[in-house]
Order: structure tokens, then C-alpha cells, then sequence
């Protein structure tokens, strides 16, 4: 009895490593990667996720031998579509003939496997479209369904009484069905968490890209008083031509200005495609800094920046997203003017981010929740989630955040980037 709860067990492990694990770590590991290389990856390991359960199957009282098989089809197909279906089916059968060979037993196999991929191929597209409920009742539905079929069609061939077997029966269509449902289930929880992360970062980011308005409006309104005055100016007739040109020279670069001030606003406020790219950290870093430099004037900050050149892999808006929000807390924890320090250096192979205010600093209290949900001191000026998002940005590139603030005296962020890309040059020639 013991072995055959041991095999259970490995089939049961099979699954949540194959179905579960790796596609998750997948997800969050390798982003990089394009959707299709990510569904061949999944589709590798549910192929050895059948092959591993049919290696170790179990029995069921004295009648029925099993293996939980079914269920990596069944999710696999589901999950990866059509041709997927088509290609878990082929395998499980070119494996159960290289085990068993041709008789009555293949037979079997055949007429199931070809009543799963019915079921698969009917409602991959409802699946898909389905909420997580529905999902986990489709697919629980077609496991019963099959493995209801299974029974049948062993009763007929192997001349097996049902009546006999109703216990072991029963068990089987119960272990098919409860594995189904937690697999399905816990890929819909991983999933959901995934998409709950997204949704927060941009919903943050909307908050910020409203927070910026005011400043923005206000530095945009300077160059465009400049420059009415100096059209006010032109309008005297008697001014000379050396003077009338240096007029229309300064208001040339004050427009220009207050459009390099809306481009770069609306840049960063815009929805971003979320692709990774090779970035110029610097460029990255200087954009963030033109977004967030009407804030730093409009509070008397002085910007200071030792800024490298750097290449690393990620989305340019998370990075900026994550630059903004740290620099945007030290701007506002200097309300009556300051210093802002912004260095990159490399250090052990990573590149390392300081931003340093010195602001009012932080409590230990306040430290140990900085990046806890809705942690403000800024009551309803502040939404306590600026943090959090930039934990997940730095978690998103494999990164690491340090801070260390001194009440009074400021705070240090130290970001730590993985460095990604060796040589921009020798990757792009490659
Ligand atoms: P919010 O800015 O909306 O309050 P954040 O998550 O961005 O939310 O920051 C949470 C809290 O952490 C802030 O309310 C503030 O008390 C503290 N904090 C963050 N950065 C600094 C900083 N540079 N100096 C002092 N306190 C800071
Ligand atoms: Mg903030």
C-alpha cells in the first residue's frame, strides 16, 4: 500500500512542479522572453510531466492501475490551445506504445486520448476567454467526463464488472478530479497575482502623472511669461536690430523649452507597451530628472548629478516610473529647499543607484514600513503606495533597494541593478 501512496505522491509532485512551478517561474523569472518561447517552455514541461506520471503509475485497490496523466493533458491543452492539445495527445500515445506496445491496452488509450482531445478542441476558446470559476469548472467537467470514459471503455475491453470496482472506481474520478481542480486553481491564483501586480503600478502611476500636473502647468506658465514680454518688447518700433534678434533668439529657446518640459511629461505619462529593451540607464535617469525637475523648483531643490553610462535590460517607463517616486519622496521631504544627490557607480558587477535628500529623514519605525501599502505620514496629501510600487519595479528587474535615513539629517536610496548587458556594442553586433 505504502508504494502505491508513494507513487501518488510522485504523480502528484510531477504535476505541481511541471504545471505549476516551472510555468511560474517562467513568468516571473524569465520576462524576457517571448510569449512563444514561453508557451514552447510549458508545453516541454507538460510533455514531461505525462511522461514522468506514465513512468510511475499506481494501483487502486487490486483493480484498476493509474496515473494521473490525464490532468497534465487536460491543463496543458487547455491552457496552451489547439495544436498543443494535438501534440500532448501524440506524445502520451507514442509513449504508451513504446511502454506497452500494440494490443488491446493501446486500443483503449486511443479511443480516451482521441475523447479528451474532442473535449480540448471544443472548448480551448471558451477556456480562454472564461473567469477563473468557470475555468476551473471546465476543466474539472472534462476530467470527470474523460476519466468517466476511461472506466467505461476498461470495463468493455478488460471485461472488468463495474459493480465490483464502484470504491476503487470512485477513488479514481475523485483523484483525477481533485487534482485537476487544485492545478487549475493554483495557475489561476498565480496568474491573478501577476495581473493584480501590473494593475497596481500603473494605477500608482496615474496618481503620480496627476501629482506632476500642477508643477508642470506652473513651470510651462515661466517661459511663457518671459516670452510675452519679450513680444510686448518687439512691439516698440524704435528697438534696435542687434536687440530685436536677441529677443526673438531668447523666446525661440523659451518656447522651446516649455515643449521639451510637455513632451517629456507626456512621454512618461503615457501607457508604455510593456516590452524589456536594452536601456541607457543615464538616459533613463536624465528623462526622469526633466520630468520631476518643476517639482524640484517649485520646492527649491537643487538637483545634483555624477551620472555614468550604463546598459541594462528592463522597460524604461518601470525604471522611470521607480526613479520618479524616489526622487519625488526626497523632493517632498525638503519642503523648504535643499540638496538632491544623484550618483551611479558600479560596484561587484552591479550598477548602484544613490539618490540622497537631505530632508527630514525617517524614524526607524517609519523605515522598517517604508514600502508597506498605504504607509504615508503625508495624510491626504500622500497615498502610501509610491514605495511599494518601487519595490516591485526593483523586484521586476532583480534588483535590490537599501535605504538608510537619519531623522533631520536625510536619506540615502541605494539601488542595486543587475548588470545585464556587458557591453551595449558587442550585444547589438552579435
Ligand atoms: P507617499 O509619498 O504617498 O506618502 P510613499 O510610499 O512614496 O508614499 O512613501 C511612504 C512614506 O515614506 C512617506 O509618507 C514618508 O513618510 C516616507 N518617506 C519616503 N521617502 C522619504 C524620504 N526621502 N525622506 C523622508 N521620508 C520618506
Ligand atoms: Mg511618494
Amino acid at each position: 500500500m505504502d508504494n502505491y501512496l508513494e507513487a501518488l505522491l510522485l504523480n502528484m509532485l510531477f504535476l505541481f512542479v511541471f504545471l505549476l512551478f516551472i510555468p511560474h517561474v517562467v513568468e516571473t523569472n524569465l520576462k524576457n522572453l517571448s510569449s512563444k518561447k514561453k508557451k514552447i517552455i510549458f508545453l516541454a514541461a507538460a510533455i514531461v510531466a505525462i511522461i514522468s506520471c506514465m513512468s510511475f503509475p499506481f494501483r487502486i485497490g487490486n483493480e484498476i492501475i493509474m496515473d494521473l496523466r490525464s490532468v497534465a493533458i487536460i491543463v496543458g491543452g487547455l491552457y496552451l490551445g489547439r495544436q498543443a492539445s494535438v501534440i500532448l495527445v501524440g506524445v502520451l500515445l507514442i509513449y504508451r506504445l513504446y511502454l506497452g506496445g500494440l494490443g488491446s491496452g493501446f486500443y483503449a488509450t486511443l479511443i480516451v486520448s482521441m475523447i479528451v482531445l474532442f473535449f480540448l478542441i471544443l472548448l480551448v476558446n471558451v477556456f480562454e476567454k472564461a473567469t477563473k470559476k468557470k475555468k476551473i469548472i471546465i476543466a474539472c467537467y472534462i476530467s470527470l467526463l474523460t476519466n468517466a470514459f476511461v472506466l467505461i471503455v476498461r470495463s468493455t475491453i478488460f471485461n472488468q464488472p463495474f459493480s465490483s470496482l464502484l470504491m476503487a472506481a470512485s477513488t479514481f474520478l475523485l483523484l483525477h478530479f481533485l487534482s485537476t481542480f487544485f492545478i487549475v486553481y493554483f495557475s489561476e491564483v498565480i496568474r491573478e497575482t501577476v495581473f493584480v501586480n501590473k494593475r497596481i503600478i500603473k494605477a500608482e502611476k496615474l496618481e503620480i502623472v496627476s501629482h506632476l500636473a500642477s508643477s508642470i502647468s506652473h513651470e510651462v506658465r515661466n517661459p511663457l511669461t518671459v516670452v510675452k514680454g519679450f513680444l510686448q518688447l518687439l512691439n516698440q518700433n524704435d528697438l534696435p536690430e542687434d536687440k530685436r534678434k536677441r529677443f526673438i533668439e531668447l523666446s525661440l529657446q523659451e518656447i522651446e523649452r516649455a515643449n521639451d518640459i510637455i513632451r517629456n511629461y507626456l512621454t512618461f505619462a503615457k501607457p508604455a507597451p510593456e516590452k524589456s529593451e536594452i536601456l541607457d540607464l543615464k538616459q533613463e535617469l536624465n528623462r526622469s530628472i526633466e520630468v520631476i525637475t518643476p517639482l524640484a523648483n517649485m520646492n527649491c531643490v537643487k538637483i545634483h548629478t555624477e551620472i555614468d553610462i550604463f546598459y541594462l535590460i528592463g522597460e524604461p517607463q518601470l525604471l522611470q516610473q521607480c526613479f520618479i517616486n524616489i526622487i519625488k519622496n526626497c523632493i517632498e521631504a525638503m519642503p523648504s529647499g535643499g540638496n538632491l544627490f544623484i550618483k551611479t557607480e558600479e560596484i561587484n558587477g552591479e550598477i548602484l543607484i544613490e539618490i540622497t535628500d537631505n530632508g527630514k529623514g525617517m524614524t526607524n519605525e517609519q523605515l522598517l514600513r517604508l514600502g508597506e501599502p498605504y504607509f504615508t505620514t503625508k495624510g491626504r496629501e500622500g497615498t502610501g503606495l509610491g514605495m511599494m510600487v518601487v519595490l516591485k519595479i526593483i523586484e521586476i528587474m532583480n534588483g535590490k533597494l537599501d535605504v538608510t535615513s537619519n531623522i533631520n539629517e536625510g536619506t540615502q536610496f541605494k539601488i542595486y541593478l543587475p548588470k545585464n548587458v556587458e557591453n551595449y556594442k558587442k550585444v547589438t553586433s552579435v
